[in-house]
This record gives structure tokens, sequence and C-alpha cells, in this order.
């Protein structure tokens, strides 16, 4: 399997991707290594993940330049991962043993019954993960998995799989056993045939359309899928705003990661008595971002991971073009090396358009103006995604009277694009099933046993 760097299109490593023989094989070590794993104390196995912080800690800039090189992203924003996956990882070495600790529900000494619960690990679990934010959302499944007890099968996105193989040597280092956390290299068909393997647990992240797949061929088998899958997410700008902030701060939402993270803002839609002070506030800001090599401090645009994005880009230009959309700066692939598409701003779009419809995971983004709060609702509920959702006003109680009423797994009043662990992370529709971070995301990984006891 040849590694790319997407800014230039060099190839930067090859790696053997695995066949199905070597997966199962892999699968087996795991199996073997998972019930010395349980037994081990907990408080060993927080010992080996904060081992596993200090080593990113301790690699930090190395880890932030593989990171940038195999999935473009630019440096400031890698350091940015890096930095917060640190903030996930205290939480979890915080909360994990008081979630996973037995609990005593009742006690009646008349009937001498006691009710308790424990939460043992699910056993070996399939991590397979996406390329986009590689820290973020494989610590949010390995670290709690692998406290809780689980072994993990880590498969990293193809298009990470150098961060992914740094991933398994810190932990590795940090002591948590190599048949405990084991990667498993290569593509879609790795990913399948790792789902052949009898594990006990799914937890994907990625597309609606590979989910899909994943929860067929995972039905028959009764074991727990969780599926953390893609976004159209909205904004709403109400008619009270500062609007220069907030347009800077969507602006920031709909481009940092490039537009390529699940929770980008993907749709806009302003009250339309600010909608061309908006429109032009947006504008400037989006012109002020340096599109340019990643490696660079400044710049803020980088390189499109996957080149196959280029094309769907592309047909949502053309699409809300020929529906008649104004095109208000960008709206072309970059020429040169690698894979580029300069930051795209459409006005007067409709839900006609595939702009407005359709995940663009990319730099691109449609404006459209609103008469009210309740066309506004209507809208930003008019699709099959539901990850997050926002609204910016200075009304607290507007703010939350909308948010009630919006079908989104997280919301946000004057902010956007946010993940805070200590928060559950939830899709509703196409967005997915399951929940990662926050309290539940930590007993995700377990099976709650229930006891009902009573003494002669
Ligand atoms: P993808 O679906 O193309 O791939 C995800 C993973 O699935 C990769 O590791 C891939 O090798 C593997 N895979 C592909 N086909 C498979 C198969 N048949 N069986 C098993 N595994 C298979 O997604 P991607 O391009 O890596 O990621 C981008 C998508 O992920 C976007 O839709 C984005 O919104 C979503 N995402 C969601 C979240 C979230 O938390 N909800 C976070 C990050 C990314």
């Amino acid at each position: 399997m040849k590694i790319m760097n997407p800014a230039t299109g060099a190839v930067i490593a090859d790696v053997s991707a695995e066949n199905s023989t070597a997966v199962r094989r892999k699968y087996e070590l795991a199996r073997a290594g998972q019930a010395r794993w349980a037994k081990t104390p907990i408080r060993k196995r927080l010992e080996t993940i904060a081992a596993f912080r200090a080593r990113i800690v301790a690699l930090h800039e190395t880890l932030a330049r593989t990171l940038t090189q195999e999935v473009g992203k630019p440096i400031r924003q890698s350091r940015n991962e890096l930095n917060g996956v640190l903030g996930r990882i205290d939480f979890f070495l915080a909360e994990s043993a008081k979630s996973l600790r037995e609990e005593k529900v009742f006690a009646d000494a008349s009937q001498k019954l006691e009710e308790r619960i424990t939460h043992d690990p699910l056993g070996v679990v399939a991590n397979i993960s996406a390329w986009n934010y590689p820290y973020f959302v494989g610590s949010n499944v390995f670290v709690p998995a692998l406290i809780a007890g689980n072994a993990v099968l880590y498969k990293p996105s193809e298009y990470a799989t150098l961060t992914g193989l740094h991933i398994a040597d810190m932990l590795h280092d940090a002591g948590v056993p190599r048949d405990v956390f084991v990667a498993v290299v290569g593509d879609g068909a790795t990913g399948a045939a790792l789902l052949r393997q009898p594990v006990d647990g799914v937890f994907f992240t990625g597309s609606y359309p590979t989910g899909a797949r994943i929860a067929a061929a995972a039905g028959k088998r009764m074991i727990k899928v969780q599926l953390e899958l893609g976004g159209k997410d909205p904004i709403y700008v109400c008619e009270d705003v500062d609007v220069k902030s907030a347009a800077a701060g969507v602006a920031d939402g709909a481009f940092y990661n490039t537009g390529q993270s699940c929770c980008s803002v993907e749709r806009i839609y302003v009250h339309d008595s600010i909608y061309d002070a908006f429109v032009a506030a947006f504008i400037a800001a989006v012109k002020g971002y340096k599109l340019g090599d990643p490696m660079d401090d400044a710049t803020y645009i980088g390189a499109i991971t996957r080149r196959p994005q280029l094309d769907v880009l592309r047909k949502q230009v053309a699409d809300a073009k020929r529906k008649g959309a104004k095109l208000l700066t960008g709206g072309s692939v970059v020429r040169g090396k690698g894979n580029w598409f300069e930051p795209t701003v459409f006005g007067d779009v409709d839900h006609s358009m595939l702009l407005m419809k359709d995940e663009s995971f990319g730099p691109i983004i449609g404006i459209q103006s609103v008469a009210d709060d309740e066309a506004a609702v209507d809208l930003m509920n008019d699709t099959e995604y539901g990850l997050t959702a926002g609204v910016y006003t200075q009304d607290e109680r507007r703010a939350k009277r909308i948010l009630a009423q919006v079908h989104a797994g997280s919301v946000y009043w004057n902010c956007c694009d946010r993940v805070s662990p200590r928060l559950p992370w939830t899709g509703v529709g196409h967005s997915g099933i399951g929940v990662t971070l926050s309290t539940y995301g930590i007993q995700t990984f377990t099976r709650p046993k229930a006891w009902h006891l009573r003494s002669a």
C-alpha cells in the first residue's frame, strides 16, 4: 500500500496491507491476550494510558509532522489535534474508575436482598477508524476500551496509516501488551476481513455508506455496533448578532481542517434582514485564509486528503451553478501537484442543490436567507443527518427554544465545530448510533451485568 502526501502527490512510504489470513492471526492474538488484560487491576491499566499520554507529549512535533504529511492537515491544526487529545485522555484518566466501579443500587435487610451492577468488558473489539482526526476519533474508542479491559483490533484509515502505527508503537512503549492493542493495516478490504472475525463489538468512525455496510455485516451477530458517521451540520444566524464576529466564528467552523470534519458547518441560514452584511463579512473572513504548504505555520487551508473527493466538490459546484446559486468566491480545483480545492462560498442557495443536501467534506459552503425562526428550524431539520446544529443570537431563551426543536446529537449556542470530552458525542439518523465521550462513552465499552443477591 503506497502512502501519498496529498499536498504534493509524492509517495512517502510503502507498507504492506494485511490479508485475511494475517487478520485472522491478529484476531487470535487479541483473543488470547484479552482475558489476562481484563484481570489486570484497573489502576495498572490507567497507568499505561497515562504513560501513552506522556509519549504523545514527548513526540509531539514528530507526530504532528507525520499527520500533516499523510493527510495534508495544516501543521498548526495537527498540533492542535495532539494538544486536544491530551485533554480527552485526562478526562478518561479522571473518570473511568468511577464509571466502571461496581454499584450497589438496592438493599433491603428485611428481604436479605441486594442488587448490584458490574461493568464487564465486551471482550475483543474492532475499531475501524477515519483519517480526518485520527487521534481524536481513535482515542475516543481505544482509550476507554482499553481502560475497561477490552483488547482492541485497531484499523486506522488507509489515509492515516503512519499515524495509526505511531499510536500502536506509543501504546506498546507505554506498557499496553502487544496482544491487547493490535494494529491491523489496510484499506476497506482489510476492514471487511476484520469484520468477519468473531469480535465482541465493532466501533466504527467513517461515512454513512460504509457504516451502513458495517451494520449489515454485523446484523445477525448480536454484537455491539457503534457507528459515528457523517453530517450536514447547519448554523442559523439571527438578526441580533454582532455580524462580523458571528461571520468569523461560522467561517472557522466551516473551513477549519479544510472543511474535512464530521462536525464542520455544512449549511448556513441567515436572517434575511442581515443577509447582505453577513455575506460580506463572511467572504472577507474566507479571503483572509491562507491556502498553501501544510508544513507552513501560516497555512489555514490544507490539501484534500482523498483525491476522489475533488470530484464530489466539482459536482456540487456545477450543480449549484446550474440551479441558480451565486458563486461568491472560489469554485475550482487548484491546478498543480496534489489535491487542492479553493475555499468556495455560494449565496442564494436552496435545498434543491446537492451542496445543501449531501455531505461536502471539503472547503465549500452555501448561505441561504430565511424569513424567521420557524423557517430556519424547518430547513435545519430537512436532512437525513443529525450530528450537530447551532444558533447565533444574543437571546438565550430564543436559542434554547430553537435548539430544542432541532434533531441533532449536539447543539451549539454562539459556537460550532466543537467537541467536549465531558459531553456525549452521538448522532441522529444517518449520523450514526451509539455514543463516545462523557461517562456514557466509557460504559459503552462494557456489558452491564445485573446481580440479584439474596443471602440465605
Ligand atoms: P470511510 O467510510 O471511507 O472509511 C472509514 C474506515 O472504514 C476506513 O478505515 C476504511 O478503510 C474502512 N472501510 C471501508 N470500507 C469498509 C468495509 N467494507 N468494511 C470495513 N471497513 C471498511 O470514511 P473516511 O473517508 O475515512 O472518513 C470520512 C467520513 O467519516 C465522513 O463522512 C465524516 O463525516 C465521518 N466522520 C465521522 C465522525 C463522527 O464522530 N461522527 C468523525 C470523523 C469522521
